[in-house]
């Protein structure tokens, strides 16, 4: 099998960790193939609301997160393509004219309700004469076009959801094209998906009952219908519903707040699924244990802090030849062996500034009233050159002469040494500061 996905974005806003973890899905299935293809396909025919900057957005959002495509297309430049299918739809008489305003529909759907009916499309335009029709283009009324459902039941197997039917007799026929000709996503949608061979269509399951009457569509058109696979949507820790927040949770937003790309990745492929959330390294693990099958039918939970912590366990875990030119940037010095002492300590790689400035700026480190005596002992006592052992030497002393223990002992000495009451280990920040910045600091100096 050569399976070939596509992800298939509206350009009418930046990516968010909704839409990701659907690119995510498509991405890790496809990945495992070694012939397997990952179109990127940006849904631009509401010209109105679409735009190049977003456009730009999402493609830079993608590369970011590593999600590399095989290949990508506009709609917007394919209105000849979905011209065609609509004249051949308009031929056979599955896609028919409709000259209801959007007052009159309205109005028929409170009717329906009021007389407990499903608020389905009446299918009146069908019964139109020419006559008729004509008579409302001289009115000046251009007629939308409704694509007319078969009234049968459709099945498919879901890789996801397993047997799935959707009676298309309780669906609206779909509009397909509007009044001033231009195209709703369901037509061009499917008229991509046969262009480009998709063989597996994996989306929101907002778009279950679309399924149906896009295959409809499919079988209308052609003889290729790929597989689906519909994921459970994304829901905050609290279970509501994301829509609302998705501004907060973009991926350029997670990304300015100092988010890991393959934390968004290894925290999106796991939730909701029956493999544990893990920080990955690569997303080779993440592609090697993908499986539709592990995606449970709950909505997945997200949650911010549970990103910070898979975050914080990646960096704990990442080289330094993979932050090296990250850090650089960041202006952070001290290298391999400075990063390698702060990286249990930080939660996002900017921190690291932060710790860079405690241990190479002059600074003067804390010291209580009641520690300064035993703090200007410590200076005295310090060995003039730094070895391996020197800190627990150092402090087994101290313990002896001044009789302090545990947090009396050690507190006051790391919070001399570096302003702060946790952080790394304190064998390595001494010979970091060496034996003058140390003593400078245990005397209260900024050194
Ligand atoms: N642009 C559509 C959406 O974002 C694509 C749906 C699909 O994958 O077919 O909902």
């Amino acid at each position: 099998m050569k399976p070939v996905v596509r992800f298939a974005p509206s350009s009418t806003g930046r990516l968010h960790v909704g839409n990701v973890r659907t690119a995510l899905i498509n991405w890790l299935f496809v990945r495992a193939f070694e012939d397997g293809k990952f179109v990127l396909r940006i849904d631009d025919t509401d010209t109105v609301r679409s735009t190049r900057a977003f456009e730009d957005g999402i493609r830079e959002d993608l590369t970011w997160l590593g999600l590399t495509w095989d290949s990508t297309f506009n709609q917007s430049d394919r209105f000849d393509l979905y011209d065609a299918a609509a004249v051949r739809l308009k031929k056979t008489g599955r896609l028919y004219p409709c000259y209801e305003t959007a007052e009159e529909l309205d109005r028929q759907r409170k009717l329906q309700r009021m007389q407990n009916k499903p608020p389905t499309y009446n299918r009146a335009a069908l019964n139109l004469t020419q006559e008729q029709k004509e008579a409302y283009r001289r009115e000046g009324r251009l007629p939308h076009w409704r694509f007319r459902l078969s009234g049968r039941i459709v099945t498919w197997t879901d890789c996801v959801r397993g047997e799935q039917s959707v009676n298309t007799g309780s669906l609206s026929d779909p509009v397909l094209v509007r009044g001033d000709g231009s195209y709703l996503y369901t037509l061009p949608s499917v008229v991509d998906d046969i262009e480009a061979g998709i063989t597996h269509v994996v989306r929101g399951e907002d778009h279950v009952a679309n399924s149906g009457a896009q295959i409809e569509i499919f079988r209308a058109l052609s003889d290729h219908l790929p597989n689906f696979a519909h994921v459970p949507l994304l829901v905050g820790k609290d279970g509501a519903v994301l829509s609302k927040r998705l501004g907060s949770l973009s991926i350029h937003q997670l990304r300015e707040d100092g988010m890991e790309a393959l934390a968004v990745c290894s925290l999106l492929a796991r939730i909701g699924t029956s493999d544990p959330v893990d920080a990955q390294l690569s997303t080779d693990a993440l592609v090697k244990e993908f499986a539709f099958s592990k995606i449970g039918r709950a909505p997945a939970r997200f949650d911010e802090d549970e990103l910070v912590l898979v975050n914080a366990r990646l960096l704990h875990r990442t080289p330094y030849s993979v932050v090296k030119d990250r850090l650089d940037t960041l202006g952070v010095s001290g290298g391999e062996g400075f990063w390698n002492l702060i990286r249990a300590n930080i939660e996002r790689l900017p921190d690291t500034a932060t710790w860079s400035t405690a241990i190479f700026a002059p600074m003067a480190g804390q010291i209580d009233d009641a520690d300064r005596e035993f703090c200007r002992a410590a200076a005295e006592c310090l060995p003039a050159t730094i070895g391996d052992d020197t800190w627990s030497s150092w402090t087994a002393e101290l313990r002896q002469t001044t009789g302090r223990e545990g947090g009396r002992l050690f507190m006051p000495l790391r919070k001399a040494l570096t302003g702060r009451r946790r952080g790394p280990e304190m064998a390595a920040v001494l010979s970091l500061l060496g034996p003058e910045r140390a003593k400078g600091r245990l005397h209260g100096e900024a050194a």
